[in-house]
């Protein structure tokens, strides 16, 4: 292994939307050497839900940039504009642009930033004390199956999240019982089954649910939605409900002792876990359409029922999906050939961090890291560097810590702290109503 001597200033691990973001704000300042790393071939973001007809969930001007500055090469108008597509997009009249379309303008950001190297996964990271003290990083490149080594004074992890699939349902096979991280990879098998179910009740449930829907007629499955949840509830969308995604409610979320905070982001689920409006109001538009002069629509929607058993039934035809009803306290079986979980994601941390890296951190009582405000990890020993991190930090920083409206905010802050000076000014008040007093 001969490694490379060049030390870098910051090395990013993962490049989603957080870490390219950084990347396109860091090409304006040429006296910072920095090098994002992913392993996947080329961006690619959420590849399973890039479901034609989704739309964002933030308005464009969240795109890489902009909220840091306007100005930028790689801003989304920039991207419209260097594609001719300028007047289709303005007769459009749309802030929520097309999620494929969010998608395609990453990347082709990422195509641009030579500091972007896809293909290569990080396998370690450790923290090395010599004259001078730097982090080495170990990378594998997954085309050649070649590992090199890079220095770094500064890490930032941006690893994002991973699908969580209840234990009961793993282990099963993945063309019938798979996550909707993995829907458009079994959209044919779906088209083919004689009955599917969609476990779960949030916005990427109600998108797979509605895509279904609309193929259902023709393909002839029967389709069904369980939920535990008490109703298919919409999320929280009044603006003055969105300003919870504002830095001045990250500031005042983050001041609050760990207990309250655990508490009061455990009460927050419809600003973040709930159903859009529209894709509800398209649901029920289609249910009402397609009920139109016929008897009875081959489609169930089941509320307040939590699913405690899954098993392969005896003829191989399907799945038994034991349920049990949350207020009545019945159970009951449920069968279907497909059975999509819609049960969310959760936050990944790479196993170099705990394997080489755990006791350079703290560590909070449940596990979590221990962040300071300005999203530098919180280390046990004094040293110039640092490590940053976008990823699993709602516990400290809150509700808005995975919205795409925020992660420009949080480029701005690390960009400060790294060049230790105010390269973006960050106002004390970003809107209207206060949360502290
Ligand atoms: C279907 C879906 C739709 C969403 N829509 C919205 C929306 O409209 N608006 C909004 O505000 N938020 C949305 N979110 C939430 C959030 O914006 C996204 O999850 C976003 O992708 C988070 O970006 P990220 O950079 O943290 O991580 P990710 O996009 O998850 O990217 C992390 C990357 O790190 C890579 N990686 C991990 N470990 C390594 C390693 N060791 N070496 C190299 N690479 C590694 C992974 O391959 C991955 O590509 C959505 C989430 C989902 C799941």
């Amino acid at each position: 292994m001969e490694p490379t001597k060049k030390m870098y200033d910051m090395i990013g691990v993962g490049i989603g939307p957080f870490n390219l973001s950084l990347a396109a704000l860091l090409d304006d300042q040429p006296e910072v050497d920095s090098l994002f790393f992913e392993q996947t071939p080329k961006f690619d973001w959420h590849p399973g839900m890039l479901i034609e007809g989704t739309k964002m969930q933030v308005p464009f001007i969240a795109d890489l940039v902009t909220m840091a500055d306007p100005k930028s090469p790689y801003s989304f108008l920039n991207y419209i504009n260097e594609n001719d597509r300028m007047y289709q997009f303005y007769f459009l009249q749309r802030l929520d642009i097309p999620r494929r379309e969010y998608n395609d303008y990453c990347q082709w950001v990422a195509e641009q930033l030579e500091s972007c190297q896809f293909g290569k996964r990080v396998m370690n990271t450790k923290h090395i004390k010599d004259e001078e003290e730097y982090f080495e990083v170990e990378v594998l490149d997954l085309e050649t199956e070649t590992t090199d080594v890079y220095y770094t004074r500064n890490l930032v992890l941006g690893t994002g999240t991973r699908p969580t699939m209840p234990r009961s349902f793993q282990d099963l096979p993945e063309e019938d019982v798979f996550h909707t991280a993995d829907f458009l990879k079994n959209e044919e098998r779906c088209k083919k089954a004689s009955s599917i179910t969609v476990v779960g009740s949030g916005q990427s449930a109600a998108e797979a649910f509605r895509e279904l829907l609309k193929e259902q007629r023709e393909h002839k499955f029967r389709l069904d939605w369980i939920t535990r949840s008490p109703g298919f509830a919409s999320m929280e969308e009044s603006k003055l409900s969105l300003e919870h995604f504002s830095p001045d409610y990250v500031n005042y979320f983050y001041g609050l002792p760990q207990q309250q905070k655990d508490e009061i982001f455990a009460s927050q689920g419809l600003y973040y876990k709930g159903i859009s409006n529209h894709t509800i109001t398209d649901i029920y538009d289609l249910l009402y359409e397609f009920s139109v002069g016929r008897e009875e629509l081959d489609v169930g929607l089941q509320v307040l029922s939590e699913v405690k058993a899954i098993k392969k039934k005896t003829d191989g035809s399907g799945y038994e999906i034991t349920c049990q009803h949350l207020q009545t306290g019945e159970t009951f079986v449920h069968e279907s050939e497909v059975v999509i979980t819609a049960t969310g994601y959760t936050p990944y941390v790479p196993p170099f961090i705990e394997d080489h890296l755990s006791s350079l951190l703290h560590w909070d009582e449940k596990g979590r890291y221990e962040v300071e405000a300005d999203y530098r990890l919180k280390l046990t020993e004094a040293t110039s560097n640092q490590i940053y991190v976008h990823s699993g930090i709602s516990h400290t920083h809150g509700v808005g810590s995975t919205n795409l409206g925020l992660a420009v905010h949080r480029n701005k802050v690390i960009i400060n702290h790294l060049m230790d000076q105010e390269v973006y000014r960050i106002p004390e008040k970003s809107i209207f109503q206060k949360f502290n007093v």
